[in-house]
């Protein structure tokens, strides 16, 4: 009989909850207003011809070079930052490695790292989620061949400084430090300034991830870029489909990056859409983290699933981070909602008033949680 190899057999399923998404969409960090209206005419001026030939990568990967100011030899196109990190997990991971990661975090990184039979060293996030910096430098060992940061932290918002980051990727020159930057556009710090000067990249160990899925609006199209030394890039694309990104993505990306006015705009909405729901979630005495990204893990405590459910009929849809299968440590009893723009995020804020009354979750009147998380 056929079977999977045991490193898979021991995954569990990755299914985030993609059905019957209708509604206003504010859980899963997309952009509610959609990509640019250049870029949607970009996409219908496509022709046949364009889809009936294989896509070239490498004349947009010089654009999206210049876009970072970077040698073309120091980028790789993905399909989206998921597939940079499967690339970056099978170019340095061998059965036994050990990847670090700092939870609760993306839950991508620990897929793909268990998929190559290597094992996933876990550390906890300090208090309010802070980067556990002297806990990670503590846990290298020559096993460790990847360090995986998400900066700004998906799902707790939180940002860790550059100079941190740098540490660490010195630390421990064996091993890839993938920072990422998913979420860039909404904290507006990036270690491609610092740490690629003059496109001689200064840390051959670090890679940087970029993605069109949430500012830009282009989840749809799969499109990420994979920042990195050139000759370590040059090993990640050996292990890359040629036509890893498809063709429409390919056409609309100038497009897209020439469209700033477009996406500067969107940001600064979310940006001040950000401080709005905080303050209506301080307001409405619900305990929230500080984000630097297009969300803002709140907790609600025991009536979670109920606060979701409630949502969900006034038709807006958020996440459940109490309940997720890749269940997120320190998250019991969080929900994680998107912010997006001015009129969506208006919606978000009636629902919720509405919603804290009904349930009684005002000033931490009901979130206590269940026994078994309290242990
Ligand atoms: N990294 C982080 C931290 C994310 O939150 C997400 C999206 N949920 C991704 C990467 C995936 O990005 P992409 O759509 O480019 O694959």
């Amino acid at each position: 009989m056929l079977e999977a190899r045991e490193a898979v057999r021991n995954l569990r399923a990755y299914r985030p909850p993609l059905a019957g998404r209708t509604g206003l969409r504010l859980d899963f960090n997309e952009s509610t207003a959609g990509c640019s209206p250049r870029v949607l005419a970009r996409v219908r001026s496509l022709d046949g011809e364009l889809l009936a030939r294989y896509p070239e990568r490498e004349p947009v990967e010089k654009e999206v070079a210049d876009f970072l100011e970077l040698d073309p030899a120091q980028v790789l196109l993905t399909n989206g930052v998921d597939e940079a990190i499967y690339l970056l997990c099978s170019t340095y991971l061998d059965p036994g490695d050990e990847a670090l990661i700092v939870v609760p975090t993306f839950a991508v990184y620990a897929i793909f790292v268990q998929a190559d039979g290597a094992r996933v060293v876990e550390m906890s996030a300090g208090d309010n989620f802070t980067f556990p910096e002297k806990d990670l430098l503590g846990q290298l060992s020559p096993r460790t061949r990847l360090i995986a940061v998400a900066n700004p932290n998906n799902p707790t918002g939180a940002a860790v400084a550059g100079d941190v980051l740098i540490r660490i990727a010195q630390a421990a020159p064996q091993s890839a430090l993938l920072v990422d930057e998913a979420y860039f556009e909404f904290h507006g710090e990036t270690l491609i300034d610092r740490a690629f000067i003059g496109k001689t990249s200064q840390i051959e160990n670090l890679f940087v991830a970029r993605t069109f899925s949430k500012a830009y609006g282009l989840a749809g199209l799969r499109i990420g870029v994979l920042a990195g030394e050139a000759r370590q890039l040059a090993m990640v694309r050996r292990v890359a489909s040629p036509y890893n990104v498809n063709a429409a993505a390919l056409a609309v990306l100038p497009e897209a990056m020439q469209d700033q006015e477009y996406v500067g705009r969107y940001v600064t909405q979310v940006l001040s859409n950000r401080e709005r729901l905080q303050q209506e979630l301080g307001n409405l005495g619900l305990h929230y983290w500080p984000s630097r990204a297009n969300f803002v893990l709140v907790r609600i405590g025991s009536a979670h699933a109920e606060f979701v459910r409630a949502l969900g009929h006034r038709g807006i849809l958020v996440r459940d981070r109490h309940s997720d299968r890749h269940s997120d440590p320190r998250c019991e009893g969080c929900v994680r909602l998107t912010v997006g723009s001015d009129e969506h995020t208006q919606t978000l804020i009636g629902a919720l008033r509405d919603v804290v009354e009904r349930l009684g979750l005002q000033h931490g009147l009901r979130t206590e949680l269940p026994k078994e998380v309290r242990a």
